[in-house]
């Protein structure tokens, strides 16, 4: 048997209606698939169970102190999407009854996916409370309803307003909501009003995107197009500085580049907020997780893969009998090495030297000693007795930064005309 897994992502590939901007492994009009899908979800999670056992129960109280390592992290379930509240109460039971013999639901930190246009009663929520799910993240967006309708959403301001006061009327306390800047006709008066109302409804955690176009969405086509305008690049980047700013006037603690928490009064720079989603901070500390579901991805040093995409392939392959995988990668040393550093920045703690020693087997130093000094010299990391993080300026010209710890590109060129500007 392998070992066991602590973190287990499960996808639910269905959606009422497809978003303009949205690329996600995700398919409209295909309810009639969804018992069939719970299914052989439920199956594939079983033979995972009987492969891996069980996980142990999450580490004892008091071991979240920094330095952050992958043991302070609870053990995790998430239900994403597309939209796993599209749902029945009893598929989610049993799905979860299913993920149970892999991650303990009991101890775990589980968090569902909910698209406030389908959660449709409080009812629904009490029953997803009652089902062990402890977290909730709504996808809102925006408050401003004709970019909703812009972007083919299936709720107005007012409904994911409603839903979010309905979650916490059923309990749950640990709820984020999800919102993108840099939308089609934004204006920063327009993001201000939605910060404004966001920071009044006062969500234990908020999670805030830039737009990306991708390529194959109607809304990348729109903008390339010319039918549809989307902001700037630096009044994008103004969003960004406003949110930082209201943010922290509001008493959120940033935790990660799109992510930020209600800070507890005792919270220092080395520590996770209270509210921290730890089933993210995992694939930030690199984590090994499980993805089960169509095209759900996961990954267990020294290997990643990910399953096949589509809903119908997904349960032949399922139904066959065999685990319903499209591709596997092998990774390296290197790979280790760089994506504990790239995915380990973007968290404001930064990589502490005990998780890099504790992931990679390696002092920290030894593998990256003369790029943190060169980094430390230029301003965009600091580095003290527990660890590394990006200061301001290195936030700023993250990509940069990350480029400089890839092991193939060790010129320092790379970095300097681009500081230069
Ligand atoms: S609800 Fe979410 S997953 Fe579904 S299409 Fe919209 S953005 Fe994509």
């Amino acid at each position: 048997m392998m070992n066991p897994v602590r973190h287990l992502y499960i996808h639910v590939p269905f959606c009422q209606r497809r978003c303009a901007y949205c690329d996600f492994n995700t398919y409209a009009n295909l309810e009639h698939r969804i018992a069939a899908y719970v299914e052989a979800l439920c199956q594939e999670l079983d033979s995972y169970a009987r492969q891996l056992g069980r996980a142990p129960a999450a580490p004892p109280e008091g071991t979240a102190a920094a330095p952050l390592t992958r043991a302070a992290l609870r053990p995790t379930i998430f239900l994403g999407g597309g939209t796993p509240t599209m749902l029945s109460l009893a598929q989610i039971e049993r799905v979860l009854q299913a993920a149970d013999a892999i991650v303990p639901l009991a101890e775990a930190e589980v968090t569902t996916e909910a698209n406030p246009g389908t959660v449709i009663d409080e009812a629904y929520l009490r029953g997803l409370r009652s089902l062990g799910i402890n977290r909730i993240s709504f996808g809102v967006q925006t408050f401003h309803d004709p970019t909703l309708r812009v972007l083919g959403r299936i709720h107005t301001a007012a409904e994911a307003i409603a839903t979010y006061r309905q979650a916490l009327r059923a309990g749950f306390t640990r709820i984020n909501l999800d919102f993108i800047f840099g939308l089609p006709g934004q204006t920063l008066a327009q993001w201000t009003q939605t910060l404004d109302r966001l920071i009044d409804l006062a969500p234990e955690h908020v999670s805030l995107y830039s737009l990306i176009l991708e390529p194959g969405t109607p809304l990348h086509r729109q903008v390339t197009s010319g039918s549809v305008r989307v902001p700037d690049d630096d009044t994008t980047a103004a969003m960004y500085e406003l949110a930082l700013e209201r943010l922290a006037a509001a008493g959120y603690a940033q935790y990660e580049i799109s992510n930020w928490a209600r800070a507890a009064a005792t919270s220092g720079d080395q520590e996770l907020p209270a509210g921290a989603c730890h089933h993210n901070v995992a694939y930030w500390l690199n984590a090994d997780y499980l993805g089960c579901g169509a095209g759900a991805h996961g990954h267990r040093y020294p290997q990643r893969w990910h399953n096949v995409l589509g809903v119908e392939d997904y349960i032949a392959a399922v139904r066959q009998g065999r685990l319903p995988i499209a591709e596997t990668s092998a990774l390296s040393e290197d790979d280790l090495f760089e994506e504990t550093m790239l995915m380990g920045l973007r968290l404001n703690v930064g990589v502490s030297y005990a998780h890099f020693r504790e992931r990679c087997g390696h002092d920290l130093r030894a593998i990256y000693g003369a790029t943190i000094d060169e980094l430390v010299e230029l301003g965009l990391l600091t580095a003290d007795a527990v660890g590394v993080r990006l200061t301001p300026r290195g936030r700023m010209l993250g990509n940069e930064v990350f480029a400089r710890f890839l092991r193939e590109r060790t010129t320092s060129e790379a970095i300097r005309p681009s500081l230069r500007t």
